[in-house]
């Protein structure tokens, strides 16, 4: 049993759902106590009832304290098994988190999944669908795993109501393969779009020109996609940039309280911030990736290392968490000329190659 204080570090969400993600990888069974104990409304939210939900589903487990508020959880895991399974999360909270949940653990499955997830797809304080389609989902397909995503209905807060699809297949024969990103390599394109369902396209015309006046990219850089059927109300707005080894997302939400300026002003900074480094990742993919590179390190025995902008709070904190799991060392040093911070994960002991 490994015995988790979950208000460590960070103290949020992702120490449940790492913990979960490797108890369902390792077998071993978890005690979480504290859980979200620094978030204002502390304890398992519907969003994170529905990762234990999902978690449990995959792994036949035994769960003890999946309540609403409840800030202690048992969970004893059984083998992960592949095939059909459909989650709701029945409030606006992100499906997204909940596909990060299972994912890792379907890396290592006996069969592939397909999965149906109801929620939010464009969530404050979450990847968005098109954050893990385009940045995540391709570097762990690089892993050596297939996996094909699909946004069916966009879904945003208040209202959810979104859907996607996601087929999760496990590594083949030659298991996960890691690999080095430390460089991003050239600039292949960038482009913004604004999702707008159920609300005025004046508003998202209004973000992209602010967005291309920020940072000086030309008007057909930019575009708003078709609303599906059944979307919205619900605004995003999206900057992807896409270099040779590693393809980045950032994204801000529209709110009643918020004007078109600052939405449009919010993607500009973290574009900025990430052009302004020579880093491989963002600060987001940086605290993400390490975990589907982390199991790969395990299961090949090699190491393995990655270069980000910097490393939050989020990142420090997951790199622990993994580490009560699985015996790799994950490491940090500062690139020179403040470039950002280099990651490297190697196998401990017996279980380097
Ligand atoms: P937590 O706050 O502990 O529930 O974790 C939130 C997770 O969402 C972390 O893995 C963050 O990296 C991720 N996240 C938050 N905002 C974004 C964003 N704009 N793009 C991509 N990932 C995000």
């Amino acid at each position: 049993m490994i015995h988790i204080d979950a208000s460590q570090g960070e103290g949020g969400g992702q120490i449940l759902r790492t913990s979960l993600a490797l108890s369902m990888v390792t077998g071993q069974p978890i005690l979480l106590d504290q859980i979200r104990a620094r978030r204002p409304k502390p304890g398992l939210m519907r969003q994170h009832l529905t990762c234990v939900t999902a978690a449990q589903a995959i792994s036949g487990a035994q769960v003890e304290g999946a309540t609403p508020g409840s800030q202690t959880l048992r969970f004893t895991p059984g083998p992960v098994r592949g095939g059909e399974h459909q989650f709701s999360v029945g409030t606006a909270g992100s499906v997204m988190l909940v596909l990060q949940t299972v994912w890792p653990a379907l890396l290592l499955a006996d069969a592939p999944a397909r999965l149906t997830l109801q929620g939010g797809t464009h969530n404050p304080m979450a990847p968005s669908f098109h954050f893990v389609e385009r940045a995540y989902a391709p570097l762990v397909r690089r892993l050596g795993v297939k996996a094909d995503l699909r946004l069916r209905r966009c879904g945003f807060y208040p209202g959810g109501g979104g859907e996607i699809e996601a087929e999760l297949h496990p590594a083949g024969v030659d298991g996960l393969q890691p690999f080095d990103l430390t460089e991003r390599g050239a600039l292949l394109g960038e482009h913004a779009e604004c999702l707008i369902p159920g609300l005025k396209r004046s508003i998202a015309e209004r973000e992209l020109e602010v967005l291309r006046e920020q940072l000086g990219w030309a008007l057909d850089h930019s575009a708003i996609p078709v609303t599906r059927q059944n979307e919205g109300p619900g605004n995003a707005l999206l900057a992807t940039l896409r270099h040779e080894h590693v393809t980045e997302v950032f994204c801000s939400l529209g709110q009643k309280t918020r004007s078109a300026e600052a939405v449009a002003k919010d993607v500009a900074r973290q574009v900025k911030h990430y052009l302004g480094s020579t880093a491989a990742l963002g600060p987001y993919l940086t605290d993400q990736w390490v975990l589907p590179l982390a199991l790969a390190v395990w299961c090949s025995g090699r190491s393995a290392r990655y270069t980000g902008t910097d490393v939050s709070l989020h990142a420090a904190t997951n790199f622990q968490t993994i580490m009560r799991f699985l015996p790799v060392q994950i490491d940090t040093h500062a690139l020179p000329d403040g470039q950002g911070v280099q990651v490297t994960l190697a196998p401990k002991g017996d279980n380097a190659a």
